[in-house]
Protein backbone atom coordinates (compact mmCIF):
# COMPACT_ATOMS: atom_id res chain seq x y z
CA UNK A 1 0.00 0.00 0.00
CA UNK A 2 1.28 3.60 -0.79
CA UNK A 3 0.65 6.67 0.92
CA UNK A 4 -0.73 9.83 -0.74
CA UNK A 5 2.31 11.96 -2.61
CA UNK A 6 0.85 14.81 -0.27
CA UNK A 7 1.81 13.29 2.83
CA UNK A 8 5.62 11.55 1.68
CA UNK A 9 6.26 15.51 -0.08
CA UNK A 10 5.74 17.24 3.66
CA UNK A 11 9.60 17.39 4.05
CA UNK A 12 10.20 18.07 0.34
CA UNK A 13 13.26 15.04 0.17
CA UNK A 14 15.57 17.15 1.55
CA UNK A 15 16.89 17.08 5.38
CA UNK A 16 14.52 18.62 8.05
CA UNK A 17 17.51 20.69 9.09
CA UNK A 18 17.89 18.89 12.30
CA UNK A 19 20.62 16.83 11.99
CA UNK A 20 23.51 18.51 13.96
CA UNK A 21 20.59 18.42 17.23
CA UNK A 22 19.76 15.02 16.39
CA UNK A 23 23.35 14.22 17.02
CA UNK A 24 23.28 16.00 20.27
CA UNK A 25 20.25 14.67 21.74
CA UNK A 26 22.47 11.15 20.66
CA UNK A 27 25.35 12.49 22.51
CA UNK A 28 23.32 13.42 25.92
CA UNK A 29 21.96 10.04 25.40
CA UNK A 30 25.24 8.43 25.65
CA UNK A 31 25.50 10.36 28.66
CA UNK A 32 27.71 13.15 27.23
CA UNK A 33 26.49 16.17 28.76
CA UNK A 34 25.91 18.93 25.88
CA UNK A 35 25.18 22.37 26.13
CA UNK A 36 22.23 23.00 24.43
CA UNK A 37 21.53 26.50 22.46
CA UNK A 38 19.55 24.92 20.12
CA UNK A 39 16.15 24.80 20.95
CA UNK A 40 13.53 27.95 20.74
CA UNK A 41 11.61 26.94 24.50
CA UNK A 42 11.67 28.88 27.54
CA UNK A 43 14.42 27.31 30.35
CA UNK A 44 10.90 28.13 32.99
CA UNK A 45 8.07 25.84 33.18
CA UNK A 46 4.23 27.48 32.82
CA UNK A 47 3.69 29.11 35.63
CA UNK A 48 1.13 27.43 38.52
CA UNK A 49 -1.17 30.03 38.79
CA UNK A 50 -2.01 29.01 35.00
CA UNK A 51 -1.64 25.47 35.90
CA UNK A 52 -4.06 25.58 39.30
CA UNK A 53 -6.74 27.45 36.85
CA UNK A 54 -6.62 24.87 34.08
CA UNK A 55 -7.26 22.58 37.39
CA UNK A 56 -9.41 24.45 38.85
CA UNK A 57 -10.94 24.45 35.03
CA UNK A 58 -10.93 20.70 34.43
CA UNK A 59 -12.44 19.81 38.17
CA UNK A 60 -15.33 22.18 37.65
CA UNK A 61 -16.08 19.57 34.61
CA UNK A 62 -14.93 21.88 31.54
CA UNK A 63 -13.35 18.40 30.06
CA UNK A 64 -16.12 18.01 27.14
CA UNK A 65 -15.98 19.23 23.97
CA UNK A 66 -15.50 22.55 23.83
CA UNK A 67 -16.64 25.08 21.63
CA UNK A 68 -14.97 24.65 18.54
CA UNK A 69 -14.38 28.32 17.71
CA UNK A 70 -13.22 28.70 20.87
CA UNK A 71 -14.82 29.79 23.76
CA UNK A 72 -17.03 33.52 23.28
CA UNK A 73 -14.98 34.92 26.60
CA UNK A 74 -11.60 33.59 25.15
CA UNK A 75 -12.56 35.04 21.36
CA UNK A 76 -13.47 38.22 23.06
CA UNK A 77 -9.82 38.54 25.20
CA UNK A 78 -8.08 38.02 22.01
CA UNK A 79 -9.78 40.64 19.66
CA UNK A 80 -9.38 42.82 22.34
CA UNK A 81 -5.70 42.43 22.92
CA UNK A 82 -5.31 42.62 18.88
CA UNK A 83 -7.36 45.80 19.00
CA UNK A 84 -5.20 47.26 21.67
CA UNK A 85 -1.73 46.22 20.12
CA UNK A 86 -2.69 46.96 16.51
CA UNK A 87 -5.70 49.62 16.40
CA UNK A 88 -7.29 47.74 14.28
CA UNK A 89 -11.34 46.66 15.33
CA UNK A 90 -11.46 42.89 15.92
CA UNK A 91 -14.27 41.22 17.17
CA UNK A 92 -14.75 37.34 18.16
CA UNK A 93 -16.14 37.23 14.73
CA UNK A 94 -12.43 37.67 13.49
CA UNK A 95 -10.84 35.35 16.16
CA UNK A 96 -10.38 31.30 15.61
CA UNK A 97 -8.67 29.78 18.54
CA UNK A 98 -6.19 26.70 17.15
CA UNK A 99 -4.14 24.27 18.85
CA UNK A 100 -0.89 26.95 18.62
CA UNK A 101 0.65 28.31 15.65
CA UNK A 102 1.65 25.84 13.99
CA UNK A 103 -1.45 24.06 13.31
CA UNK A 104 -3.02 27.99 12.44
CA UNK A 105 -0.33 28.40 9.77
CA UNK A 106 -1.57 25.52 8.47
CA UNK A 107 -5.38 26.03 8.78
CA UNK A 108 -4.46 29.95 7.62
CA UNK A 109 -3.01 28.41 4.31
CA UNK A 110 -5.38 25.91 3.88
CA UNK A 111 -7.94 28.54 3.41
CA UNK A 112 -6.28 30.61 1.17
CA UNK A 113 -4.44 28.78 -1.04
CA UNK A 114 -5.54 26.10 -3.68
CA UNK A 115 -3.53 22.87 -4.77
CA UNK A 116 -0.83 23.62 -7.14
CA UNK A 117 -0.65 27.70 -5.75
CA UNK A 118 1.93 29.47 -5.30
CA UNK A 119 2.71 30.25 -1.28
CA UNK A 120 5.86 32.46 -0.99
CA UNK A 121 7.76 32.47 2.16
CA UNK A 122 11.27 34.71 3.25
CA UNK A 123 14.37 32.67 3.56
CA UNK A 124 15.75 32.33 6.81
CA UNK A 125 12.73 30.77 7.98
CA UNK A 126 10.84 29.04 10.39
CA UNK A 127 12.14 25.09 10.28
CA UNK A 128 7.96 24.12 9.10
CA UNK A 129 7.00 26.65 6.90
CA UNK A 130 8.11 24.99 3.73
CA UNK A 131 6.77 21.76 4.96
CA UNK A 132 3.01 23.41 6.03
CA UNK A 133 3.03 24.88 2.78
CA UNK A 134 3.40 21.74 0.61
CA UNK A 135 0.99 20.25 3.30
CA UNK A 136 -1.83 22.13 1.88
CA UNK A 137 -0.55 21.49 -1.52
CA UNK A 138 0.91 24.94 -2.58
CA UNK A 139 4.10 25.18 -4.00
CA UNK A 140 6.45 27.01 -1.66
CA UNK A 141 8.68 29.46 -3.63
CA UNK A 142 10.97 31.41 -1.27
CA UNK A 143 11.78 34.99 -1.57
CA UNK A 144 15.98 35.20 0.00
CA UNK A 145 16.25 38.22 2.63
CA UNK A 146 19.77 38.90 2.69
CA UNK A 147 22.26 39.30 5.03
CA UNK A 148 23.76 42.70 4.37
CA UNK A 149 20.16 44.00 4.87
CA UNK A 150 19.97 42.65 8.31
CA UNK A 151 17.64 39.87 6.90
CA UNK A 152 15.16 42.65 6.29
CA UNK A 153 13.15 41.20 2.81
CA UNK A 154 13.06 43.75 -0.12
CA UNK A 155 10.13 44.31 -1.19
CA UNK A 156 11.16 44.34 -5.02
CA UNK A 157 12.76 41.09 -4.20
CA UNK A 158 8.71 40.02 -2.99
CA UNK A 159 7.70 41.53 -6.32
CA UNK A 160 9.46 40.04 -8.28
CA UNK A 161 8.24 36.63 -7.53
CA UNK A 162 4.61 37.30 -7.02
CA UNK A 163 3.26 37.45 -10.36
CA UNK A 164 0.48 34.66 -9.85
CA UNK A 165 1.30 34.16 -6.32
CA UNK A 166 -1.65 33.54 -3.84
CA UNK A 167 -0.03 34.30 -0.60
CA UNK A 168 2.98 35.66 1.33
CA UNK A 169 4.06 34.43 4.24
CA UNK A 170 6.02 37.17 6.59
CA UNK A 171 7.69 36.48 10.56
CA UNK A 172 8.32 39.47 12.65
CA UNK A 173 10.01 39.36 15.20
CA UNK A 174 11.94 36.66 13.11
CA UNK A 175 12.79 33.13 14.09
CA UNK A 176 15.22 32.31 13.32
CA UNK A 177 16.83 36.10 12.64
CA UNK A 178 15.40 37.95 15.60
CA UNK A 179 15.28 40.56 13.57
CA UNK A 180 12.06 42.78 13.87
CA UNK A 181 11.03 44.24 10.51
CA UNK A 182 10.95 47.93 10.20
CA UNK A 183 7.94 50.26 9.51
CA UNK A 184 9.50 50.26 5.77
CA UNK A 185 9.53 46.78 5.36
CA UNK A 186 6.16 45.87 6.49
CA UNK A 187 4.74 49.33 4.30
CA UNK A 188 6.94 47.36 0.71
CA UNK A 189 5.34 44.15 1.77
CA UNK A 190 1.95 45.12 2.28
CA UNK A 191 2.74 46.91 -1.56
CA UNK A 192 3.40 43.82 -2.77
CA UNK A 193 0.15 42.18 -1.31
CA UNK A 194 -1.80 45.18 -2.68
CA UNK A 195 0.23 45.25 -5.88
CA UNK A 196 -0.51 41.55 -6.68
CA UNK A 197 -4.03 40.36 -5.11
CA UNK A 198 -1.76 38.56 -2.28
CA UNK A 199 -3.38 36.78 1.01
CA UNK A 200 -0.61 38.36 4.07
CA UNK A 201 0.00 34.86 6.42
CA UNK A 202 1.39 36.88 9.33
CA UNK A 203 3.06 34.56 11.99
CA UNK A 204 3.25 37.15 15.39
CA UNK A 205 3.93 34.53 17.20
CA UNK A 206 7.16 36.42 18.85
CA UNK A 207 5.04 39.64 19.16
CA UNK A 208 5.85 40.34 23.08
CA UNK A 209 9.58 39.98 22.74
CA UNK A 210 10.76 43.02 21.35
CA UNK A 211 14.00 44.45 22.56
CA UNK A 212 14.51 47.46 20.24
CA UNK A 213 11.64 49.50 18.02
CA UNK A 214 8.29 48.42 18.17
CA UNK A 215 6.07 45.80 16.67
CA UNK A 216 3.71 46.25 13.59
CA UNK A 217 1.31 44.02 12.69
CA UNK A 218 1.05 44.73 9.07
CA UNK A 219 -3.13 44.18 9.53
CA UNK A 220 -2.95 47.63 10.53
CA UNK A 221 -1.54 48.89 7.42
CA UNK A 222 -4.11 50.34 4.64
CA UNK A 223 -5.92 48.21 2.62
CA UNK A 224 -4.51 44.81 4.54
CA UNK A 225 -7.52 44.37 6.88
CA UNK A 226 -9.43 42.36 4.59
CA UNK A 227 -6.14 40.44 2.67
CA UNK A 228 -4.39 39.26 6.35
CA UNK A 229 -4.65 36.42 8.47
CA UNK A 230 -2.60 36.75 11.87
CA UNK A 231 -0.84 33.97 13.61
CA UNK A 232 -0.81 34.40 17.13
CA UNK A 233 0.46 32.04 20.38
CA UNK A 234 0.45 31.88 24.19
CA UNK A 235 3.26 29.09 23.31
CA UNK A 236 6.16 32.04 24.01
CA UNK A 237 4.18 34.75 25.21
CA UNK A 238 3.27 32.86 28.28
CA UNK A 239 5.43 29.71 28.31
CA UNK A 240 2.56 27.52 27.54
CA UNK A 241 4.10 25.96 24.51
CA UNK A 242 2.81 21.91 25.87
CA UNK A 243 -0.73 23.46 26.53
CA UNK A 244 -1.12 24.09 22.57
CA UNK A 245 -3.15 27.25 22.20
CA UNK A 246 -3.24 30.01 19.53
CA UNK A 247 -5.44 31.89 17.35
CA UNK A 248 -5.50 33.30 13.60
CA UNK A 249 -7.58 36.56 13.36
CA UNK A 250 -8.62 37.95 9.90
CA UNK A 251 -11.58 38.24 7.96
CA UNK A 252 -14.98 36.95 9.36
CA UNK A 253 -16.01 34.58 6.06
CA UNK A 254 -12.10 33.38 6.35
CA UNK A 255 -12.78 32.38 10.37
CA UNK A 256 -15.97 31.07 9.28
CA UNK A 257 -14.29 28.46 6.58
CA UNK A 258 -11.78 27.68 9.31
CA UNK A 259 -14.14 26.49 11.81
CA UNK A 260 -15.74 24.39 9.21
CA UNK A 261 -12.05 23.44 8.31
CA UNK A 262 -11.47 22.93 13.07
CA UNK A 263 -14.75 20.73 12.63
CA UNK A 264 -13.30 18.41 10.34
CA UNK A 265 -9.66 18.20 11.70
CA UNK A 266 -9.14 19.38 15.26
CA UNK A 267 -12.58 19.74 16.65
CA UNK A 268 -11.27 22.21 18.53
CA UNK A 269 -8.72 22.77 21.59
CA UNK A 270 -9.82 21.42 25.65
CA UNK A 271 -11.94 23.73 27.39
CA UNK A 272 -9.68 23.98 30.68
CA UNK A 273 -7.15 24.56 28.29
CA UNK A 274 -9.04 27.42 26.92
CA UNK A 275 -10.02 28.70 30.16
CA UNK A 276 -6.06 28.96 31.40
CA UNK A 277 -5.13 30.67 28.57
CA UNK A 278 -8.00 33.01 29.29
CA UNK A 279 -6.98 33.60 32.68
CA UNK A 280 -3.05 33.76 31.67
CA UNK A 281 -4.06 36.64 29.66
CA UNK A 282 -5.95 38.58 32.12
CA UNK A 283 -2.86 38.30 33.61
CA UNK A 284 -1.45 41.08 31.37
CA UNK A 285 1.31 42.95 29.97
CA UNK A 286 3.24 42.89 32.94
CA UNK A 287 2.82 39.21 32.84
CA UNK A 288 4.15 38.57 29.25
CA UNK A 289 6.99 41.22 30.14
CA UNK A 290 8.69 38.93 32.85
CA UNK A 291 7.95 35.53 30.96
CA UNK A 292 10.58 37.87 28.29
CA UNK A 293 12.83 39.44 30.46
CA UNK A 294 15.43 36.26 30.51
CA UNK A 295 16.08 37.31 26.99
CA UNK A 296 16.30 41.02 27.19
CA UNK A 297 18.93 40.20 29.10
CA UNK A 298 21.01 37.54 28.00
CA UNK A 299 20.70 39.39 24.60
CA UNK A 300 22.64 42.19 26.80
CA UNK A 301 24.56 39.73 27.95
CA UNK A 302 25.39 38.68 23.90
CA UNK A 303 26.05 42.42 23.00
CA UNK A 304 28.81 42.52 26.01
CA UNK A 305 30.76 39.28 25.21
CA UNK A 306 30.53 40.18 21.24
CA UNK A 307 31.86 43.15 21.69
CA UNK A 308 35.23 41.97 23.41
CA UNK A 309 35.90 40.36 20.05
CA UNK A 310 36.13 40.62 16.34
CA UNK A 311 35.57 37.11 14.97
CA UNK A 312 32.16 36.98 15.70
CA UNK A 313 29.43 39.40 14.30
CA UNK A 314 25.76 39.38 15.15
CA UNK A 315 22.63 40.20 13.01
CA UNK A 316 21.04 43.14 15.32
CA UNK A 317 18.83 41.22 17.37
CA UNK A 318 15.88 43.16 18.16
CA UNK A 319 13.49 40.52 18.92
CA UNK A 320 12.41 36.77 19.80
CA UNK A 321 14.45 34.38 21.71
CA UNK A 322 17.31 34.01 19.15
CA UNK A 323 20.51 35.79 17.75
CA UNK A 324 21.84 35.05 14.79
CA UNK A 325 25.87 35.08 14.52
CA UNK A 326 27.89 35.35 11.20
CA UNK A 327 30.28 33.03 11.78
CA UNK A 328 31.57 33.74 7.64
CA UNK A 329 35.02 35.24 8.95
CA UNK A 330 36.05 31.72 9.66
CA UNK A 331 35.92 30.36 6.15
CA UNK A 332 33.21 27.49 7.59
CA UNK A 333 29.74 26.63 6.75
CA UNK A 334 27.51 27.28 9.12
CA UNK A 335 26.69 23.57 9.27
CA UNK A 336 30.32 22.53 9.54
CA UNK A 337 31.08 25.51 12.34
CA UNK A 338 28.19 24.08 14.74
CA UNK A 339 29.11 20.02 14.27
CA UNK A 340 33.17 21.28 14.60
CA UNK A 341 31.73 22.90 17.71
CA UNK A 342 29.68 20.61 19.50
CA UNK A 343 32.85 18.12 18.66
CA UNK A 344 34.99 19.97 20.23
CA UNK A 345 33.27 21.70 23.35
CA UNK A 346 29.85 20.12 23.27
CA UNK A 347 28.37 23.24 22.62
CA UNK A 348 25.07 22.63 20.07
CA UNK A 349 23.38 25.53 18.14
CA UNK A 350 21.56 25.31 14.74
CA UNK A 351 23.46 26.26 11.52
CA UNK A 352 21.66 28.83 9.61
CA UNK A 353 21.52 26.26 6.81
CA UNK A 354 19.09 24.96 8.54
CA UNK A 355 16.38 27.97 8.42
CA UNK A 356 17.64 28.33 4.06
CA UNK A 357 20.43 29.27 1.99
CA UNK A 358 20.00 33.33 3.08
CA UNK A 359 21.29 31.99 6.31
CA UNK A 360 24.59 30.51 5.19
CA UNK A 361 27.70 30.51 7.22
CA UNK A 362 25.66 31.97 10.43
CA UNK A 363 24.20 30.18 13.49
CA UNK A 364 21.36 30.41 15.66
CA UNK A 365 21.65 30.69 19.22
CA UNK A 366 18.77 30.06 21.60
CA UNK A 367 19.49 31.98 24.16
CA UNK A 368 17.10 29.09 26.46
CA UNK A 369 19.77 28.64 28.68
CA UNK A 370 20.82 29.63 32.37
CA UNK A 371 22.57 33.31 32.21
CA UNK A 372 25.89 32.40 33.61
CA UNK A 373 26.08 29.10 31.17
CA UNK A 374 24.73 31.30 28.66
CA UNK A 375 27.63 33.89 28.88
CA UNK A 376 30.55 31.11 29.29
CA UNK A 377 29.13 29.17 25.85
CA UNK A 378 29.01 32.21 23.57
CA UNK A 379 32.76 33.07 25.44
CA UNK A 380 33.52 29.39 24.28
CA UNK A 381 31.51 30.01 20.55
CA UNK A 382 33.68 32.98 20.24
CA UNK A 383 36.93 31.87 21.33
CA UNK A 384 36.78 28.36 18.70
CA UNK A 385 35.67 31.20 16.01
CA UNK A 386 39.01 33.13 16.49
CA UNK A 387 41.14 29.67 17.12
CA UNK A 388 39.89 28.80 13.72
CA UNK A 389 40.79 32.36 12.11
CA UNK A 390 44.36 32.00 13.95
CA UNK A 391 44.78 28.41 11.68
CA UNK A 392 43.54 29.98 8.09
N1 LIG B 1 5.97 30.31 14.27
C1 LIG B 1 7.25 30.46 14.65
C2 LIG B 1 8.07 31.51 13.99
C3 LIG B 1 7.78 29.64 15.65
O1 LIG B 1 9.06 29.81 16.02
C4 LIG B 1 6.95 28.66 16.24
C5 LIG B 1 7.47 27.71 17.30
N2 LIG B 1 8.80 27.56 17.47
C6 LIG B 1 5.63 28.56 15.81
C7 LIG B 1 5.17 29.41 14.82
C8 LIG B 1 4.67 27.56 16.35
O2 LIG B 1 4.52 27.62 17.72
P1 LIG B 1 3.32 26.96 18.48
O3 LIG B 1 2.70 25.93 17.59
O4 LIG B 1 3.92 26.36 19.71
O5 LIG B 1 2.39 28.08 18.77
Amino acid sequence: MQASTRITNILGGGSDGWDVFNKAREMIAAGTPVTELSIGEHDIRTAAPILQDMHRAAMAGHTGYASIPGVPALRDAVATRVQEQSGVATTRDNVLITPGGQSALYAAHFAVCDPGDTALYIDPFYATYPGTLRGVSAHPVAVQAHAQDAFQPRAEDIAAKAQGAKSLLVNSPNNPTGVVYTRATMEGIAQVCRDHDLWLVSDEVYDTQIWEGEHLSPRALPGMAERTLVVGSMSKSHAMTGSRIGWIVGPPEMIEGMINLATHTTYGVPGYIQDAALFALELGPTFEAEIAEPFRRRREIAHKVLSRQNAVSMVPADGAMYLMLDVRSTGMSGEDFAYALLEAHHIAVMPGESFGQAAGGHLRVAMTIEDSRFEQSLQTLCGFAESLIAKQ
